[in-house]
């Protein structure tokens, strides 16, 4: 009965083992899992056999047992994979026919002599036995064990003369464990025991593999990626534990750090020698320490460049468990990576270089255009004395000529100097107080002449009601709508240009003008309207041949109008004609409305330029005691085209009134016998279109809130005196009919 206990006991164990394998082990591996299976059916082999009553269930049980008789093959494979050694396929091969021809012996057992030449069943203690005689196919079977058991050895000796590749403990385990099967066969044999020693040798086998698989599943690295990256070309793999003890490593390791060879792989050791190996383990301390969060290098060796990574490495419970670093060939990539970092340093100093000559010809353009325009102006200044002091026909003409073509240069001179600030950054704003109106003015004054002498008629339009002060830079805007009205007239053989300018409110102290220039001229294809604003462009060249220009005056308008912060919008229809708006946003300093502009003409008197009144059909009476106050008004009066009457009292003034058809009146307030407030009752008294003559009151009351008391009693406006020039025409332009 004991010996049907061992042999149950052998099974027991030897299930519980195969179920331990299959849990305990991640990556679980074929041929283990098939040795753990055949050792548990050859045990239950035994087992069946020891319990069996007839000779044919003690055969049967015979050949189930015999399954063992392909563990041996079964171990140098597993072994072999242990120790990652390759076998040759052709080895395999030859092995797998030779157990073949062996699962033909064991199964014709009993149907002839070859295996055994004679066989008996006994009892030993109760316990079922088989008494046989051996013939040449257990002979065989002896050989073949042995070979197999020799080449399982000689995977481990092989392996362990490489010190490489699995642990010097797992390969003691993995030779102790033959060691052991194989004295206990001997054993078996020469004692001639009724008890079979093999169920239990093949439990300690069973063992052998369970402990070596935990351990190497703990240490190795991941032999998946070994095995799949193994065989690409200078692919170094080295596993480390979190010690950083070398682990393990691959063939090219080797190749790459020869030292390596020489460790025992479970010991704390790593090679010294290698100044290489050392470096990379002070990389994966640093990356380990955390403050290198760096886990990639470029490391160039001899003729190649490796691209190194560090992993870190996870037990499946999540345990830290060491690290692995991966060695690629990037020698390509890296070549061409400095390829292109030498070609994009050749494009820098090219482009650096190309950025000097560019400043050193932007420097010279700059300092040509001053030195060119300080004789200009000499000769225009010139050409204006000569214009103003020569009676002479002929001199007069070719002065004209000289001034028109002297002042083409002047601006073609003052372009390129923009241009060269737009180049440089350099382009900025010098703001003030400016009037809109005035603007308005003097850019139609400069214009109508040149559009005049084309033969194109130039028309400009403007709310009324705009605020008419801005804080802005009044030089720039005019520049912005003589650029565009300009190029309206060079582009328009005949037909007309006109401007508009109109604007609203978009805060309290905030308005957006909007300027449109828009002509009946040769328009723009659409292909080109992108082009329009490059600097140097010029469009059409065929039909544009003989107008002048240099290209620049549209890219300047767009700096500026940007620099404002506003926007330029371009619309045009081939041969019909083109209109440009340009929209740019001013702060609001003086919000009485721009009125009649058109009635305003600026005049130049001895260098100064002053609005003057054009409307030759307005009537104006001034009302004062003071004959001095009228000089002065009449003085002031005196630019403009208007027609002035002057009365020394309100009597005379009432007369004057209601003989003539007055537009506006200006009233002194203090006069002897009747002041002008009693005045203004009496001409409202007159009744009519009397009623609402806007008279306007002068007076020396200037204190605050005295306009509003004038308004109240019936004035229409209100002047302080002294009169101030600008202030008696604003209010005059106000009234033109
Ligand atoms: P240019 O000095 O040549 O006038 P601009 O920069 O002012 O340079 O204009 C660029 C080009 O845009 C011009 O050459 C012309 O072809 C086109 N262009 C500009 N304004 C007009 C317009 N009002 N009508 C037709 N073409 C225009």
């Amino acid at each position: 009965m004991g010996l049907l206990f061992y042999y149950l006991l052998c099974t027991v164990i030897s299930c519980v083992l195969l179920y331990m394998m299959l849990t305990m082990i991640r990556q679980h591996n074929v041929l283990h899992i098939l040795f753990f299976v055949f050792v548990c059916i050859s045990n239950f082999g035994y087992t069946f056999l020891a319990l069996s009553k007839t000779l044919e269930e003690a055969l049967l049980a015979n050949k189930i047992l015999y399954i063992c008789s392909f563990l041996p093959f079964i171990m140098i494979l597993s072994n072999a994979q242990f120790c990652r050694v390759r076998v040759p396929g052709w080895a395999v091969a030859v092995l797998a026919a030779a157990n073949a021809v062996q699962l033909f012996f064991i199964n014709t057992i009993g149907y002839n002599r070859l295996y055994y030449t004679d066989v008996s069943i006994g009892d030993y203690n109760g316990v079922t036995y088989l008494t046989k005689s051996y013939g040449p196919g257990h002979t065989y079977y002896i050989i073949l064990l042995f070979l197999q058991t020799f080449l399982a050895f000689t995977v481990i000796i092989y392996s362990l003369r490489r010190k490489k590749n699995t642990t010097y403990n797992t390969i003691l385990f993995l030779g102790f464990g033959m060691i052991f099967t194989v004295i206990l066969y001997i054993v078996e044999r020469r004692i001639k025991l009724e008890i079979d020693l093999l169920p239990l040798a093949y439990v300690i086998n069973s063992m052998v593999y369970l402990i070596v698989s935990y351990r190497t599943q703990l240490y190795g690295i991941s032999s998946g990626i070994i095995s799949i990256y193994e065989k690409r070309k200078n692919y170094v793999c080295i596993s480390l534990d979190s010690n950083f003890r070398l682990m393990d490593y691959n063939d090219n390791s080797v190749e790459l750090f020869p030292e390596i060879a020489g460790v025992h792989l479970d010991t704390d050791n790593y090679p010294k020698d290698s100044s290489l190996y050392r470096n990379i383990i002070i990389w994966v301390k640093d990356i380990a320490s955390k403050e290198n969060r760096e886990q990639e290098r470029i490391i160039p060796l001899g003729e190649y460049i490796y691209r190194a990574t560090v992993r870190l490495r996870y037990s499946g419970r999540g345990k830290f468990t060491g690290y692995v670093v991966e060695m690629v060939d990037d020698t390509e990539f890296q070549r061409n990576l400095s390829i292109m970092e030498r070609t994009m340093k050749d494009l820098d100093k090219a482009r650096e270089s190309a950025i000097r000559a560019s400043h050193a010809k932007s420097d010279f353009m700059a300092n040509m255009s001053h030195e060119i325009r300080t004789p200009i102006n000499a000769i225009v200044g010139m050409d204006e004395m000569i214009l103003k002091e020569s009676k002479e026909k002929n001199i007069l003409e070719y002065a004209g000529y000289i001034s028109e073509a002297g002042n083409q240069l002047l601006s073609l001179v003052n372009d390129i100097l923009d241009f060269e600030k737009i180049e440089a950054g350099k382009l900025s704003l010098s703001e003030g107080e400016y009037s809109l109106g005035r603007v308005i003015r003097t850019v139609y004054q400069m214009m109508h002449t040149k559009a005049d002498n084309k033969g194109i008629e130039f028309v400009v339009k403007a709310d009324q009601h705009l605020p008419d002060g801005y804080f802005g830079d009044e030089n720039r805007i005019r520049q912005i709508l003589i650029n565009l009205i300009s190029n309206g007239i060079k582009y328009t053989p005949k037909g007309s240009v006109s401007m508009s300018v109109a604007g609203y409110m978009t805060a309290d102290d905030m308005a957006e003008l909007h300027f449109e220039i828009r002509d009946t001229g040769i328009g723009i294809k659409e292909e080109d309207m992108e082009r329009i604003y490059d600097s140097f462009e010029r469009v059409d060249s065929r039909r544009n041949r003989n107008v002048e220009g240099t290209g620049l005056g549209l890219a300047i308008t767009r700096e500026l109008v940007r620099k404002m912060e506003g926007r330029i919008e371009a619309s045009s229809k081939y041969g019909k004609g083109s209109s440009f708006t340009v929209i740019v946003p001013q702060k609001v300093t003086d919000k009485k409305p721009l009125g009649e502009w058109q009635r305003s003409e600026i005049v130049r008197e001895d260098g100064v330029e002053r609005i003057t009144i054009n409307s030759p059909d307005m009537r104006v009476l001034a009302v004062d005691d003071m004959p001095l106050n009228l000089v002065v008004i009449e003085k002031f009066l005196s630019m403009s085209k208007l027609h002035l009457d002057t009365a020394s009292s309100a009597k005379d003034a009432l007369k004057l009134i209601s003989e003539n058809d007055y537009d506006v009146v200006l009233m002194d307030h203090f006069m002897p016998e009747m002041d002008g407030v009693e005045a203004l009752q009496e001409i409202r008294a007159m009744g009519g279109k009397y009623e609402t003559l806007p008279v306007i009151a002068i007076t020396a009351n200037a204190i605050a809130g005295s306009k509003e008391e004038y308004l109240s009693m019936g004035f229409a406006d209100y002047l302080s005196k002294p009169v101030e020039y600008n202030a008696l025409i604003d209010i005059l332009l106000r009234y033109c009919p």
